[in-house]
């Protein structure tokens, strides 16, 4: 058994977070809550939160924040998610961050540690040309890329500021191999005794 581990990873879209995060939490044996997959799915799916949403996504815009809370705190309060969890893509504006704290702290939890994956933004846009190639994401227009990263500076990145003066930001250089970073990665949750055996 490991220590639960409560867990964000924060950074620019293309900044391998998704790819990283996966990783982390197979390791760790927690599910990865990713907004965006949740919204891909019932997208692809033809639900009727898909129909509400595509054409935010389409757009880089933010779906509503009180919706993607609801979702959220009902994927969290799911039985598979009480040893930890590792969220990708949420919070992503201070609201969210209300949000996120008032429903654990119902359950008298916190986050643990937010991982910060810090990608320069050319490099960023590099990757994410390369994954529209790749995947044809219908969101990976050059217009949307360019949007989606400047939601990213001005209301995800500021959600750093409220975190930090909790001790709980650990800030990781995202550029080098995908092993290179998943090492930086685990040394720095090794760092807190999270991921480590009880
Ligand atoms: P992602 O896969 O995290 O890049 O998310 C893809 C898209 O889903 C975003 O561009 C938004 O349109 C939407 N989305 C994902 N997470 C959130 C969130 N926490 N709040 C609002 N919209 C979100």
């Amino acid at each position: 058994m490991t220590a639960p581990a409560r867990l964000l990873i924060v950074g620019p879209q293309g900044s391998g977070k998704g790819t990283q995060g996966a990783r982390i939490a197979e390791t760790l044996g927690i599910p990865v809550v990713s907004t965006g997959d949740i919204f891909r799915a019932n997208i692809k799916q033809g639900t009727d939160l898909g129909q509400q949403v595509t054409a935010i996504l389409d757009a880089g815009d933010l779906v509503p924040d009180e919706l993607t809370s609801e979702i959220v705190r009902d994927r969290l309060s799911q039985e598979d998610a009480a040893g930890g969890f590792l969220l990708d893509g949420y919070p992503r504006n201070t609201t969210q961050v209300g949000h996120l704290d008032a429903f654990l702290a119902e359950g008298g939890a916190a986050l643990d540690a937010v991982i910060l994956l810090e990608v320069p933004r050319e490099e960023s846009i590099a990757r994410l040309r390369l994954r529209a190639v790749e995947q044809g994401r219908s969101d990976d227009t050059d217009e949307a890329i360019a949007h989606r990263l400047d939601i990213y500076e001005n209301e995800t990145a500021p959600i750093i500021s409220l975190y930090e003066p909790r001790g709980i930001v650990d800030r990781i250089d995202g550029v080098g191999s995908l092993d290179e970073i998943t090492a930086r990665i685990m040394s720095a949750l090794g760092a807190r005794n999270l991921g480590q055996l009880v």
